[in-house]
Formats: structure tokens, sequence, C-alpha cells
């Protein structure tokens, strides 16, 4: 053993092909790591706070790779980077809400290699977590940020239990919006799970952030048609315009016709453990014109529910003010 600090020993594998990646990861259960753009990764490796024994790199797989328009709508590889979702030309015509959403992620030289997957499967900021506390979602008996002292300006306003982390990803948000479909590869095949299923929070799974299990992988993305060329608004407030993570964000799709709202998807982060549907503004907004009046009618409806921790009522009027602004004609 070293007497000076250094980064564990870890074995680096390449595969090519997805069967081999499943192989390598049953293999190695519970002590492998999946590698997309290791822009989430690399920080729990410098920190000493993760200490996986085998590393398998994703980025080898091309048919995990690409953009492809479907019948049904279009499929986003799991290893295609921000950076060739931004410049998409499909997407930004017809599901502009993602390239939106990702533009707005980090800094160009996050997005350069950071990959979808890594995006939406990438673990809480929470800096007591992250700095290797031994709190609830680290397997202790104690939350650092819902304590009396606890700094949790960033933390949920919604869906704590023990834990009060919050969703980092700005894509998820808009990929609840847009319906889409995660498909998790596994030894038995692949299953198919709705966006909205696929986050969860730490009432169903304290140490987890999605369903994926020990030996899935997130192989693809799709978005079904039906949203293709709607009415979409992004917008993510956080302490600085870029390299910074959302304070609060807002993720709105909606069917406008003869400019009365028929449908409607309206999904924050940075509020709770996973993209939190504001389920009674969409139903709320149905028979609505975007207008200053329908605005103002639905901004409180956002925060019904809300529990806010000692130091972030500030998201509150924040929450409210994203509907506004997402409603407006
Ligand atoms: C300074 C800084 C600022 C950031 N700002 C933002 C921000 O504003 N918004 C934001 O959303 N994110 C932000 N991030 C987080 C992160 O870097 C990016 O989200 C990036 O897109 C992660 O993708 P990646 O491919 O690099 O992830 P990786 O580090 O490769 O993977 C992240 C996690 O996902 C798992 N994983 C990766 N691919 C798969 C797959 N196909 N199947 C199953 N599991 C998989 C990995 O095992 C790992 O646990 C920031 C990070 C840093 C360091
Ligand atoms: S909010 Fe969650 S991740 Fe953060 S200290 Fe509490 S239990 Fe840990």
């Amino acid at each position: 053993m070293p007497s000076y600090d250094v980064m564990p020993d870890l074995q680096l594998y390449q595969p090519a092909e997805l069967s081999d990646a499943l192989n390598l990861l049953d293999r190695h259960r519970g002590e492998g790591w999946l590698l997309g753009g290791g822009q989430d990764t690399f920080g729990w490796l410098k920190d000493r706070a993760k200490h996986p024994r085998a590393m398998i790199d994703l980025n080898g797989i091309d048919e995990l790779r690409g953009i492809r328009e479907t019948d049904g709508g279009i499929e986003i590889g799991a290893v295609t980077t921000l950076v060739d979702i931004i410049g998409h030309p499909v997407l930004n015509r017809d599901y502009a809400l993602l390239p939106r959403a990702a533009v707005r992620v980090a800094s160009p030289q996050i997005r350069n290699v950071g990959t979808l997957g890594g995006n939406l499967v990438q673990d809480t900021r929470c800096w007591y977590y992250r700095r290797g506390l031994s709190c609830y979602r680290a397997g202790g008996n104690l939350c650092y940020a819902d304590s009396p002292q606890g700094m949790n300006r960033e933390h949920s306003l919604f869906g704590a239990s023990r834990c009060v982390a919050v969703s980092p990803s700005d894509t998820a948000t808009a990929l609840v919006a847009l319906e889409a479909t995660m498909v998790a590869a596994n030894p038995g095949g692949e299953r198919l799970i709705p966006a909205d299923r696929f986050f969860v929070g730490p009432d169903t799974h304290i140490t987890r952030m999605t369903v994926l299990e020990d030996d899935e992988i997130l192989t693809a993305i799709r978005i079904p048609s039906k949203w293709a060329g709607k009415r979409f608004y992004f917008e993510k407030v956080s302490d600085r315009r870029a390299w910074d993570f959302a304070l609060v964000s807002i993720a709105a799709a909606m069917v406008v016709e003869n400019d009365v709202i028929s449908e409607a998807r309206f999904v924050c982060g940075g509020v709770a453990c996973k993209p939190h549907r504001l389920r009674n503004v969409e139903k709320a907004a149905i028979g609505m014109a975007l207008s200053e009046e329908s605005a103002d009618a639905l901004a409180p409806l956002a925060i019904e529910g809300a529990k806010p921790l000692n130091y972030n009522h500030f998201k509150l009027p924040l929450m409210q003010n994203l509907v506004r602004r997402a409603m407006r004609a």
C-alpha cells in the first residue's frame, strides 16, 4: 500500500459489443461501474468517495451511439454526446425541448464528452454525500442536509423521505415532458421503461436515482412522434449561467389547437429527487389559452404540497414564475 494518496487501482474494460459489456457487468456485479463521458464518474474517483474495481467503458459500442428517426418517433443511443444532441437538425426541428435542455448542461467541455445516458443516470450533487459522509443515501442513518444546521439551499421541496437531495439532470425533465421511453438491456433481454417511471425517489429506493438494476445498461432513449413540432418551453435558473446545476428548471410541452391547450406536460427540475411533474398545472391548463391571465391562474398550483427546508423557500416563487413564463403567449 502506498503511504501517499493515489487513485485506487481499477481494471478498465473497453468492450466493442453490448453482450460483452453485459457479461462484464454481471461478472463484476456490485463492483463494476459503467463509463460514459466520465464527467460525473471522475468526480467520485477524484474525491475518493466511490471505489469501483472494474470500469466498463461503453464508448466503443457503436450500436449505443447515434440518433435515428424511426416509425414511431426518434431514438437516441445512450452513448450519444450532449453536443451531438444540441446540433442535431431533426431534434431541433421536432423535439427542440431536448436540445434546449442539453445546451444548459454544465460547460462546452463537459457537453463535448458527456453522454445522454450518463446525464440521466448521474448521481445527486448533495455535497454532504459527495464528500463521502455516511448519510442515509450512503448507507448511514442520518441526513446532514435536513438537520438544524444543515445547508439545504439546493435541496428538495417535494417527495423527501429521509433524503432531501434533488435530481441534477437537465435532460431528465425534458424527456419526462416528451413522454420518452428508456430502453434497458439486461442478461435476459431488454425492458422498456416510461421516463416518468425511470427515476425514483428515496421513498422507493434510498441509494438509487433510477430503476436500473446492477446488471442493466441503458441503451437508448425513444421519443414518440406525438410531441413532434409542439410548443415547448425550457428554462433553468442557476447561480451562474454556465457550469452550474439548476436551482429550479422547467420543461414544458403543450399541444395548442385553435389557441387552446388540449394537452400539457409541465416538469420541474431541482425541486425533488426525480423530475417533478406538476400534475395540477397540467390538468388545469387544458382548455386555457396562452396568456397572462392563464399564467397567473396556474402559478399557485405549481407549489401545492411543497415542503420547503430551512434555506430553500426561495425556490417557491421561482417555480411559480417559471410556470408563468411557460404560459406567456
Ligand atoms: C462542473 C460540473 C458541472 C455540471 N453541471 C451539470 C448541469 O448543469 N446539468 C446537468 O445535468 N449535469 C451537470 N453535470 C453532471 C455531468 O457531468 C453531466 O451530466 C454529464 O452529462 C454526465 O454524463 P457522462 O457521460 O460524463 O457521465 P458518466 O460519468 O460517464 O456516468 C454518470 C453515471 O451514469 C452511469 N452510466 C453512464 N452511462 C450509462 C448507461 N448507458 N447505462 C447505465 N448507466 C450509465 C455511470 O455508471 C455513472 O454512474 C456537471 C458536472 C460537473 C463536473
Ligand atoms: S440529502 Fe440525501 S444525500 Fe444529502 S445528506 Fe441527506 S441523505 Fe445524504
